[in-house]
């Protein structure tokens, strides 16, 4: 059985360059710098984190989607995108490939809601 679920919110924030090179969103709703996991408040372009000295790249709005299990902390990476079709879409790649025959019902559930999202319906 699924004990993941599909989720799409919208979300809000800067991407920000690690110290491993990558780049990582800092939330507006969480405040926590990607980098070095503290307290981070943000409010322009061009600021860095005052712990690690990690720097704001870019602006980002848009919307997150991942699976997430309630009850845990479990959570796959999430993906981002400027709509909340984009986001679906990339997420039916991900996690939505394999035969239909495999999937149970939450699956298919989730799976059903993301194509309707997908495919602009939402
Ligand atoms: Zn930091």
């Amino acid at each position: 059985m699924a004990f993941m679920s599909a989720y799409i919110e919208p979300v809000s924030g800067f991407w920000v360059m690690t110290d491993d090179g990558f780049t990582e969103l800092y939330r507006d709703d969480e405040e926590i710098c990607p980098n070095c996991g503290e307290n981070w408040s943000v409010s322009m372009d061009g600021e860095q984190c005052s712990n690690c000295g990690a720097e704001v790249e870019d602006e980002f709005e848009g919307f997150v989607g991942g699976l997430s299990a309630s009850g845990y902390m479990d959570q796959s990476d999430p993906v981002y995108g400027e709509t909340k079709a984009e986001v679906a879409q990339e997420m039916l790649d991900m996690y939505f490939d394999q035969p239909e025959d495999e999937m149970d019902e939450d699956e298919l559930a989730d799976m059903e809601w993301l194509e309707g999202i997908a495919a602009g319906n939402e």
